[in-house]
């Protein structure tokens, strides 16, 4: 490579850490969401926990940013910045599980699929969320919401012990015992801490899944939502439900009529025994009768990776979300009226009700904030023409705006994007962000990892 800075470099730079002169620069700096082009000072492409030391060492003694880069997933692009040290930990994507203990122990740049891969032989599972090639490491560190969270709550609920590279470049390592506080901040309060280079994750017991989809013209969505919340709220934690506002697709089973159109997909997914499945899932569609129907006995992975197609790498992403306290007809009729003004056939209105295992832990023992909230809503554009970006970016926005008299007020971090300052504070409420203010000021009172949904310390 050839280094930028060679005036205060150590001597020792591996080899395959790249310079933006070095072949193979373009690639790797490249990050899911197309929206973000930069250009990092250095890409550190980090194979172990003492090369990610080294890059903070290197950062500090050159006086450039910081970034980290776990999966490359999140939309707000915080992964990269212009002219910082890009501390790209994909090379640290081992997972290794121990099946009597019920454990994985996965490397800080792990994708949800390497964790599926390795976990799912076993019949075991670390829940997450719902895109294969998603990030685990900045998904877990923010919550990690997905189809096992209402049986088994957050991702970030099954961290039970990290490997944590602090600012100043010493390693700790941190569970219930030592360091309990950066434990707590680091289920829920996201990159802010240290770079987490192996989770030990708690895995649960997964086997086939019962997937039932319904799809309805977009004039029965008011009257489908109304006995989707009717279904969801009263369904126990093996079950869970979701539903998508989009263009729907050419597939055989969709009915020629609505291809293209806008449509509402309903899925209910049943993780209790498979026999029971179709029982259990039929009366979400039972009142309100789609125009057509899928029922599928999938493995766990393969449910994991239904959603992989949809979210390609490189196209453009602008993404908005609340909460919402309910899915009364009100909100149902705004659904439906975002999903008419939506203006890219890629984008989509995704809605799930929460609840079940994610409220079983207790508010104080993480830093996720918003356990209660019953509903998240996540309007989420994809387009790829650059010239299509105004009207793309401004859709999400004027969503959530007419979603904002619903909502709880709340968001999840893991979406935010385009924020008013001081939103992260409002996010965690007062108390919660002095608690994580003071994790910071004790791990990185330096405010060095700021390039995130930032938590600066105390003394800021
Ligand atoms: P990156 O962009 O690599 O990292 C984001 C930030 O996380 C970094 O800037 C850094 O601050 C921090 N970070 C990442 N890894 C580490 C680490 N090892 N140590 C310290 N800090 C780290 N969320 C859900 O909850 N459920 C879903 O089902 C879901 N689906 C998604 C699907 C897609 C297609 C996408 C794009 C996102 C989805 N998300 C989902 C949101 C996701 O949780 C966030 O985008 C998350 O930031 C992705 O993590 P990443 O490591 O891939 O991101």
């Amino acid at each position: 490579m050839t280094p930028m800075h060679t005036e205060t470099l150590p001597t020792s730079l591996p080899g395959h850490w790249l310079a933006p002169e070095d072949p193979g620069y373009d690639e790797a700096r490249r990050i899911w969401n197309g929206m973000h082009d930069r250009r990092p000072a250095l890409i550190a492409r980090c194979r172990d926990t003492g090369e990610v030391s080294l890059a903070l060492r290197h950062a500090a003694v050159t006086g450039l940013d910081v970034t980290v880069r776990g999966g490359g997933h999140n939309v707000a692009g915080t992964a990269l910045a212009d002219g910082a040290v890009l501390i790209d930990l994909g090379p640290l994507s081992d997972v290794e599980v121990d099946p009597v203990a019920g454990i994985a122990l996965a490397g800080g740049g792990a994708l949800l699929r390497d964790v599926d891969a390795a976990t799912t032989p076993y019949g075991l599972a670390c829940p997450a969320g719902v895109v294969s090639h998603t990030g685990l490491g900045g998904l877990a560190l923010g919550g990690g919401y997905g189809w096992l969270a209402r049986k088994w709550g957050l991702t970030c609920d099954h961290i039970l012990a990290a490997e944590v590279v602090l600012a100043d470049g010493t390693v700790v390592e941190t569970d219930e015992d030592n360091h309990p506080e950066l434990l707590w901040a680091l289920r829920g309060g996201g990159g802010n801490f240290g770079i987490v280079t192996r989770f030990t994750l708690r895995l649960r017991p997964v086997g086939p899944v019962h997937h039932h989809v319904g799809v309805y013209p977009l004039d029965q969505a008011v009257q489908a939502l109304a006995a989707y919340r009717g279904f969801a709220e009263r369904q126990g934690p093996d079950l869970h439900a979701v539903g998508c506002l989009k263009f729907a697709g050419d597939q055989e089973w969709i009915p020629v009529a609505l291809r293209g159109e806008r449509a509402l997909f309903l899925t209910a997914t049943w993780f209790g025994d498979p026999a029971e499945g179709p029982s259990r899932t039929a009366s979400l569609f039972a009142d309100v009768r789609p125009a057509a129907e899928l029922t599928r006995l999938l493995s766990y992975a393969e449910l994991q990776a239904l959603g992989d197609h949809g979210e390609p790498h490189g196209n453009r992403y602008f993404t908005k979300s609340c909460y919402l306290a309910e899915l009364s007809p009100k909100e149902a009729e705004e659904f439906a009226g975002i999903a008419l003004d939506m203006p890219s056939r890629l984008s989509s209105v995704d809605f799930e009700y929460l609840r079940g295992a994610i409220t079983d832990v207790p508010d104080e023992e993480s830093a996720f904030p918003s356990r209660e909230a019953p509903y998240i809503c996540t309007v989420s554009s994809q387009w790829t023409d650059p010239g299509q970006d105004a009207v793309n970016t401004d859709w999400p926005r004027r969503a959530i705006e007419r979603l904002a008299p619903l909502s709880t007020g709340g968001a999840y971090v893991n979406y935010l994007q385009d924020e008013h300052a001081g939103r992260v504070r409002e996010v965690y409420g007062a108390a919660r962000h002095a608690r994580l203010a003071a994790v910071k000021n004790t791990y990185d009172p330096g405010n060095v990892l700021h390039r995130n949904q930032n938590i600066p310390p105390t003394a800021d």
